[in-house]
């Protein structure tokens, strides 16, 4: 069994970041398998090298390292470029020269759920000759379906969904599917925790796997942290990152125990430190919900 938390670092990780680092962490080592660290820097300009090693500081205080060298995929465009060349000669690839603009006016009504609005399939036929494109994923149609470990059963069609999905961009970078998709392959990872906002790209990262022949991994996805004031926890508000709560005299202890006990390892938040969440982690006892800071904390 191997699991993994995969950051991007683009800014601190907050208490929901954490959160998930350690339901990782404990879903792998409760069962006595490994767990690695991979640092998602695809989008370059939004990702900065130092936050990521803030955050690998920020991980290793709360006792989780990686069982291997941290893999960042700045470093790894060969593989992505492989797999996109995997795909071409599947016929799974078309280019798309639609620009932003195209696509607000083509674009199909806005996703009740999460205001996407799925890719028409304008380029679809558009011969390969002559001109600088980005690259999409040429979708099945249908639905795909997975057990997932915090939610249960799961059933989407990405086609409907999203559409087509961009997996290299007209600037030159790789997209996130494409590389997340090619790392937990090429790293054998069998099990995704992430938050409950990435649920609704895992039916077309499924796809991709299926395109590329790798074996498909659990997935779990946790509830999100909400802040005293109703807010999620995000990244770029620059919410409660265990620099904030230790500054403010939260000793690590106090944290690892109110992580421990948001996951249903504990009856009560107390000081504690992470290998002591071991024996009690079972993912029957997570919380499918949201969960609330206390309100002293922020
Ligand atoms: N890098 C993504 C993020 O930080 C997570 C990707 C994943 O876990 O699949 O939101």
């Amino acid at each position: 069994m191997t699991g993994r938390f995969a950051p991007s670092p683009t800014g601190i990780l907050h208490l929901g970041n954490l959160r998930t680092a350690l339901a990782s962490w404990l879903s792998a080592r409760a069962v006595g398998g490994r767990w690695i660290i991979r640092m998602e820097d695809v989008d370059g300009p939004r990702c900065r090298r130092d936050i990521g090693e803030a955050q690998l500081r920020d991980l290793a205080r709360l006792g989780l390292e990686s069982d291997e060298p941290v893999i960042w995929q700045s470093d790894r465009s060969e593989a992505y470029r492989e797999a996109l060349a995997r795909l071409h000669r599947a016929d799974r690839l078309y280019p798309c020269v639609c620009t932003r603009k195209d696509l607000q006016t083509l674009a199909a009504a806005p996703h009740a759920e999460d205001g996407l609005r799925p890719y028409p399939g304008r380029c679809r036929d558009r011969g390969w000759e002559g001109f600088e494109a980005a690259l999409r994923f040429r979708l099945p149609k249908g639905t795909v379906s997975w057990e997932d470990r915090v939610l249960g059963p799961q059933a989407e069609d990405p086609a409907g969904l999203t559409g087509d999905p961009l997996l290299f961009r007209r600037d030159g970078c790789f997209a996130y599917h494409l590389a997340v998709v090619v790392d937990d392959g090429a790293q054998g990872v069998t099990e995704i925790v992430r938050g409950a906002d990435l649920r609704s790209v895992t039916a077309t990262q499924i796809r991709l796997q299926e395109a590329l022949g790798l074996p498909r991994p659990v997935y779990a996805h946790l509830g999100m942290v909400i802040s005293p004031d109703g807010n999620r926890l995000g990244k770029r508000a620059g919410a409660l990152g265990l620099e904030a709560l230790t500054g403010r005299g939260l000793p690590m202890e106090v944290l690892v125990g109110w992580l421990g006990w948001s996951l249903g390892c504990l009856d009560e938040p107390r000081a504690c430190g992470v290998i002591d969440l071991i024996g009690s982690f079972d993912w029957s006892r997570v919380p499918k919900g949201d969960v609330r800071v206390p309100e002293d904390w922020s």
